[in-house]
């Protein structure tokens, strides 16, 4: 048996990894390098040759983790993607908007090059195509979630519930080799617990090797109250000062968790009933998926549903799809909530938004996530009085605040946490998806806290277990 670490070793982005036992060779998800300083990671071609494995196991439909495979079955991989029946969907969704925002990429790089008479270092080509994005469709598989799927007659998967995000997994492989049982689990990314829609994330007796997430593997996050009464205050606050709330926001699960927080305050009378926006078509068709599986949320949001409370239909609120319902937003008199795409301001209509807001005091950006250096979305956050939108300068006059506290991803208690229920001393534990000091601080943690062998791999390494 033998485990390849293939991406998001001492970094959070590219998730990738490969076993190799009992006769199959597995792939455990295939995801985009995203850091600024590994992107040249995302053009080489797959380390393992791609019709030589047998199944890629999908733990969740976020780029990091799913956002290479048009690439990887255009280079020959056609087996089986496992997926639960929700993360399918939204890697449907997903990976067809990658591939139109890869074509575009490819498209105005190539122009601007040609302008400044230059060549970069890659020839100006989409990383994969929307029509390559949609040759994955048919190798989807969807896998229930708490049911044995058999592999071979030797090795069987289970999906468990990880809530980060709508229909996100945790994947235990059951095997037998040389007359040895071995269980092997991936934890994908681990959510937090009591989170609003979804579920909480998935407890384990027992694992023989752990490859975990430590993305807040150094820290635990700050209390900082109520998400609902810093949003009340922030929306009660704008409108009395006459302007919107602007949101940028990412389409998957952010977007909806915003929804459902907004849908108690109006419910609940404690913001005035004004027009909420979403504007984004992706995250209105990923909210139609969220409708489609309720089997993914938890009983309080599943409760909502069945009394015709709906978190994403409630008064005021509008799902925006087309461009001219885009732009008749801008001409409502009055406050409204218009939330939008993308979640750090580096494209799609939220550029619009900003532009039409951003230069007006009794307005307020809001930003709900984390700001990546460089982008937009940081350059606000971190208070400067002028940036470039849509290629002119614009002063920064609008009111700029920020909640915390809806973060994806467990704390380093948490993490702990998910480790309590073990019943049995793990052989291996394997501490990924962190930033390097993130995850050699976790590592190091954990080691002194339960003894176990804990290692922080190395891109590329191959380990041989047993
Ligand atoms: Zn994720």
């Amino acid at each position: 048996m033998k485990l390849h670490f293939l991406g998001a070793v001492r970094q959070v982005t590219g998730s990738r990894y490969c076993l190799e036992a009992a006769g199959l060779r597995l792939l455990i998800d295939y995801g985009m390098f995203q850091e600024r300083s590994f992107l040249e990671r995302n053009w080489e071609p797959c380390p393992l040759p791609p019709e030589q494995v047998d199944f890629l196991l999908l733990t969740h439909s976020h780029l990091d983790h799913a956002g290479l495979i048009p690439k990887l079955v255009r280079e020959g991989f056609q087996h089986p993607i496992l997926a639960t029946p929700a993360s399918a969907e939204v890697a449907k969704i997903l990976l067809l908007d990658s591939g139109r925002i890869h074509e575009e990429d490819a498209r105005y790089k190539k122009k601007r090059h040609e302008r400044e008479g230059r060549r970069g270092p890659h020839p100006e080509i989409p990383l994969y195509t929307a029509e390559e994005a949609t040759a994955v469709f048919p190798l989807l598989q969807e896998t229930p979630y708490n049911e044995r799927v058999h592999l071979n007659e030797h090795v069987w998967v289970r999906f468990h519930d990880a809530g980060h995000i709508l229909g996100s997994a945790m994947i235990e492989i059951g095997l037998r080799e040389n007359g040895r049982e071995r269980r092997v689990v991936f934890s994908g990314d681990i959510g937090q617990w009591d989170k609003p829609i979804v579920r909480d994330p998935s407890l384990f007796e027992q694992a023989d090797y752990l490859v975990m997430e430590s993305t807040y593997g150094d820290r635990d996050h700050e209390d900082h109250g109520e998400v609902t009464d810093r949003l009340e205050a922030i929306i009660n606050d704008t409108v009395e000062r006459g302007g919107n709330v602007v949101i940028p926001t990412f389409a998957i699960e952010r977007a909806q968790e915003l929804m459902y927080y907004l849908s108690r305050l109006v419910r609940e009378d404690r913001i005035p009933h004004l027009l909420i926006f979403l504007d984004s078509p992706m995250a209105v068709n990923v909210t139609d998926v969220f409708r489609q599986h309720p089997e993914c949320m938890d009983e309080e949001a599943q409760a909502l549903f069945q009394s015709g409370q709906s978190p994403f239909a409630f008064p005021g609120m509008q799902l925006v799809r087309s461009v001219d319902e885009s732009k008749a937003i801008n001409r409502i008199k009055g406050s409204c909530i218009i939330m939008a795409g993308s979640g750090m301001c580096t494209g799609g209509r939220i550029k619009h938004h900003l532009v039409n807001n951003i230069e007006r005091p009794e307005s307020t950006i809001m930003f709900v996530g984390y700001q990546a250096i460089g982008t937009l979305g940081r350059r606000i956050v971190d208070g400067e009085e002028e940036v470039r939108i849509l290629g002119e300068t614009r002063q920064v006059k609008a009111k700029v605040v920020q909640i915390h506290g809806m973060s994806a991803h467990a704390d380093k208690e948490e993490l702990l946490r998910w480790l309590s229920a073990l019943k049995n001393h793990p052989k291996k534990i394997f501490v990924v998806h962190g930033e390097a000091e993130s995850a050699k601080s976790f590592g190091r943690y954990l080691q002194e806290k339960t003894g176990w062998d804990v290692i922080v791999p190395e891109f590329k390494d191959e380990v041989v277990l047993d």
